[in-house]
């Protein structure tokens, strides 16, 4: 079923490290080699092989409409058309920047740059700048990237392979990076009792992703914002996994607490490389050319890629796909949960909007300790299970399943005639 893949991997390790251009794409802890993909529309992904699968990966989370949209694809050739990098400003950059400003209360100004992993190094920086203190504190399992002061306790890869923090970043690196636990807002103010005036941010996703879909409990994102407040300290919100993926905005606006800092990603590039950072003007004022801390990118804002971008952002706007989408994720999900409990499953399922995880534990989690609970033997077979019934999920128990607005209540079924059928067979 997946042989053209076999060999297309083992011919890639000849030139590519480990195969992949990202480590959670190798397959690697589920035991399995990753499928190569030849194209996808809709919800559907397709391998070499010509298998079809119900894609819940998206791209990890950009293709929030689907893949390849024909109103983005239109609009992005448009863009191609005129030239595809400058290195100098364009119009489409300001459109995309105000679409951005005008759904975040909390950004007036935003930068733009390639990658998540960029805009929240970048984001620690102009922190770091504008408080001139050198301390960071960010919550165990949440990823915001992985440069070198944020991949320190990291979720997603890290902890998908087990690791902590990588190799190669040097101890004098991480010792500013302060680590607590998510959901524990007695540990955040312990912490802040000791090195409040040295910490420059705390850096949160608001709602985590990254070691499975976990919310914040009441109170909590509130407390971090009063934490913040008293000790000088800005509150970043890692929206990249959240953003325009909620709502048309972010977690923010859920929980209605405003951060100082927004990093967005993922969604706001519609599957070409655009993340930005973002915040009111007395913030970024301190960003180069107007101010000191120093950030530059020769393919940054990209024309082709804000085309996209825009693009996507414009049909989220028009259709307000929100409500539906959430209504059909806990559908899945509350199946999932009822499915589990007919064939005797340990089980739990979270879910927001259209994220969610099916946790192969009784409890839901609620933080990363929590997660590590998770019977990895069941979702290993839950994954393969899948995958060889034609239905595409992260490769890891520590990531969020994406649904779009292409996801018919037809694929919805035969997701779940799967699922009955794995659970039947593993109980
Ligand atoms: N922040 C969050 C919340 C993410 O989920 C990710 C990627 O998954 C990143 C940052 C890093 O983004 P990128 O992979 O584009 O560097």
């Amino acid at each position: 079923m997946f042989d053209k893949s076999r060999e297309l991997f083992e011919e890639a390790k000849k030139y590519i490290a480990g195969g992949v251009n990202s480590p959670v794409r190798a397959f690697k802890n589920v035991g399995r080699h990753p499928l190569f993909i030849k194209k996808a529309k809709g919800s559907k992904i397709y391998d070499e092989d010509g298998n079809e699968f119900i894609d819940y990966v998206n791209s990890w989370g950009p293709a929030i409409l689907g893949h390849a949209d024909d109103e983005v694809i239109n609009k992005t050739k448009d863009a191609l058309d005129n030239g595809f990098s400058f290195g100098a400003p364009t119009i489409l950059e300001t459109e995309l920047a105000k679409r951005i400003v005008r759904a975040f209360d909390s950004i007036e100004i935003v930068r733009f740059v390639n990658s998540g992993t960029e805009a929240a190094m970048s984001a620690i920086r102009l922190a770091r700048g504008f408080t001139s203190r050198d301390n960071i504190l960010k919550f165990n399992g949440c990823y915001h990237g992985h440069s070198d002061s944020l991949l320190v306790g990291a979720g997603s890869g890290s902890s998908t392979f087990g690791i902590p923090s990588s190799k190669g970043v040097p101890v004098d690196f991480a010792k500013h990076t302060i680590l607590a636990e998510f959901n524990d807002l007695d540990g955040v103010e312990e912490i802040f009792k000791k090195h409040g005036d040295t910490i420059a941010a705390v850096i949160i996703e608001p709602v985590a992703g990254n070691m499975g879909v976990i919310k914040p409990k009441d109170g909590f994102l509130k407390g971090l914002r009063s934490i913040c407040d008293k000790h000088g300290s800005l509150l970043i919100f890692d929206e990249v996994m959240t953003g325009f993926r909620l709502t048309y905005g972010g977690a923010q606006h859920i929980y209605n607490i405003t951060p100082d800092i927004t990093v967005l990603g993922k969604v706001v590039g519609g599957g070409f490389p655009v993340a930005c950072f973002g915040a009111k003007r007395e913030i970024m004022k301190y960003l180069a050319p107007e101010g000191d801390v120093y950030q530059a990118g020769t393919l940054s804002g990209n024309p082709v890629a804000m085309a996209c971008g825009i693009a996507t952002l414009d049909i989220l706007k028009r259709k307000n796909p929100y409500k539906d989408l959430e209504k059909n994720t806990s559908k899945i999900v509350s199946r999932i949960m009822g499915l589990a409990n007919q064939y005797g499953i340990p089980a739990s399922g979270e879910s927001i909007g259209s994220m969610f995880s099916v946790f192969f534990m009784e409890n839901k989690p609620s933080n990363y300790r929590d997660v590590q609970k998770s019977n990895l033997r069941l979702f290993t077979n839950y994954f393969i299970g899948l995958l060889e019934r034609g239905i595409y999920i992260p490769p890891s128990q520590f990531e969020s399943n994406f649904i779009t607005i292409k996801h018919s209540l037809e694929d919805i079924e035969n997701t779940l005639v799967a699922v009955e059928d794995i659970f039947k067979e593993i109980a």
